[in-house]
């Protein structure tokens, strides 16, 4: 069946109200088959993420190594809101930051929760991995151990987050003494940029060309969220994981939901058990679509009111994607650096 053909059958059995259970299990909608080149697989904010990440596979470096090289630039870049430097803050206007990583062939992982002030956490992530003999450290006690190994400090808020928090916490109640323009009488927002997407994150899988495998998620959070929020992007397992005898999982999208369902692991077992990485990833959304219970996550449709978004790649160098909702996911492979749609459960939300 070709990739569109599937795609087409599956949102039309979503659409008739089958696709949760009746979505027969079918080979991948994304199959890079070669082995001669390394495959890296990200969310669509990761098109040139992927290109680095698998030049520097190329080049011989470690795949947790590319995969951190490769998010780097999103966490650097002050237009992505999502990631590192001018991340949305949190509640109260502070930007605090989630990453981790894991490297397949030692099988160990290291991640950051709740860092602020650092611009790179998946690079902290890095020296929690390879410079202690633990796997998560968080708040103050990560900036502490940021600052020992000489990461510079900044202020991660830039103006364009920062007017996005000040809007949003002027509108978001009523009944406070936080006025915007508008309940103050006056015109001229214009300057803002009204806010819509609260989500967003880079995760990177990482294959290279002897199927050694690592991967790394990094992330502000859920804009906006309660001061001390950590979501499923630091969290081994849920927004990232990976088995070198297997391949990687990760996630973007409403982390609660991944957490709940242990997404990167639940990937990665779906794969051990012989699916596709795109089977993989859809199973992983259906399950996320049986655990979601509650009236307030569900539409008029009784559908998941949320996005989230899976990846994943295996050994082989096959790679693919899904999420509740139609999407784009970026992929690197000999063909080159670009986007692609994701399988989706649901035609539209
Ligand atoms: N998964 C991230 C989190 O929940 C946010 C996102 O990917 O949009 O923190």
């Amino acid at each position: 069946m070709s990739d569109l053909t599937r795609r087409k059958f599956l949102r039309t059995a979503a659409a008739t109200g089958a696709a949760a259970t009746a979505l027969p299990a079918c080979s991948s909608v994304n199959v890079a088959t070669r082995r001669q080149s390394p495959v890296a697989i990200a969310s669509a904010n990761g098109v040139e993420a992927v290109r680095i990440a698998v030049e520097r596979m190329q080049a011989g470096m470690r795949p947790v190594d590319a995969a951190v090289a490769g998010v780097e630039v999103v966490e650097n870049d002050p237009k992505d809101s999502s990631v590192g430097l001018g991340g949305l803050p949190n509640e109260d206007g502070i930007v605090t930051l989630d990453a981790c990583v894991m490297d397949g062939p030692s099988g160990l992982g290291g991640a950051v929760a709740h860092l602020e002030n650092i611009k790179n956490p998946a690079q902290v992530a890095l020296k929690v991995m390879r410079r202690t003999d633990h796997v998560l450290l968080v708040g103050a006690g990560a900036l502490e151990f940021a600052r020992a190994h000489g990461f510079k400090e900044e202020d991660l808020l830039t103006e364009e987050s920062r007017r996005a928090w000040l809007r949003w916490r002027e509108k978001r109640s009523s009944i406070d003494d936080w006025l915007s323009p508008e309940e103050n009488g006056e015109h001229g927002t214009e300057w803002f940029e009204e806010f819509k997407d609260k989500t967003g994150t880079i995760h990177l899988g990482a294959v290279d060309a002897n199927g050694q495998i690592g991967s790394c998620t990094t992330t502000s959070g859920l804009a906006f969220k309660i001061a001390g929020r950590v979501g499923d992007s630091p969290l081994l397992g849920c927004g990232n994981y990976c088995d070198n005898d297997v391949g990687t999982g990760g996630s973007t999208g409403r982390g609660e939901a991944c957490i709940l369902s242990n997404g990167g692991a639940f990937i990665v077992q779906q794969m051990a058990l012989g699916k596709s990485p795109t089977d993989a990833c859809l199973e992983t959304v259906r399950r996320v679509v049986r655990m979601t219970k509650v009236k307030r996550l569900l539409d008029d449709k009784g559908r998941p009111n949320f996005q989230v978004k899976f990846y994943a790649t295996n050994k082989q160098g096959q790679y693919g994607a899904a999420a509740m909702y139609p999407g784009k996911f970026a992929v690197c492979d000999a063909d080159g650096p670009r986007r692609e749609d994701l399988a989706a459960l649901y035609e539209q939300r």
